[in-house]
């Protein structure tokens, strides 16, 4: 299944140990390290340890692992740096035009402070009539199609 080590990807060269990081937590397919520009102090990302290019390309059994070691990294965050979080974001970027800088997938936890600055200001738009519809069709369609059930 996975795919393998890429010369030029920075996550690859930290999970074979050609490149220094603060690794919190690691197991068999996951690794999680603090993010070197944090958006605030313990911003950290989860990584799978094979290279998939995005949260598209990865392989329906690792998404408990993932899932797992977000949830043991979020909650050591929020136990145990000074001052407490009040909360945290969980974010990741698919796509040059999401944000996404590196190319394997990743996703952020980002402890949140109250007037921490942060802000994700989204423009609301607002669907003409029966376009909500159109869009719901489009999607359900789709995911009713064999190939595209993951389960
Ligand atoms: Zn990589």
């Amino acid at each position: 299944m996975g795919s393998k080590f890429q010369e030029n990807c920075v996550f690859c060269r930290i999970i074979e140990g050609l490149e220094k990081a603060e690794i919190l937590y690691e197991d068999e397919h996951i690794i999680s390290i603090l993010d070197i520009n944090p958006v605030n102090f313990g911003h950290a990302l989860v990584i799978p340890k094979e290279h998939y290019d995005n949260f598209l390309s990865l392989p329906e059994e690792l998404y408990l692992y993932l899932l797992k070691a977000v949830k043991i990294v979020a909650q050591a965050i929020m136990d145990s740096i000074e001052p407490k979080p009040g909360g945290f974001n969980l974010v990741s970027n698919n796509g040059f035009v999401a944000g996404q800088r590196i190319p394997h997938l990743h996703f952020h936890i980002i402890p949140r402070y109250s007037g921490d600055g942060l802000k994700f200001k989204p423009i609301i738009k607002k669907y003409a009539k029966g376009e909500i519809e159109k869009y719901a069709s489009l999607i359900k369609q789709r995911i009713s199609e064999p190939k595209t059930q993951i389960i």
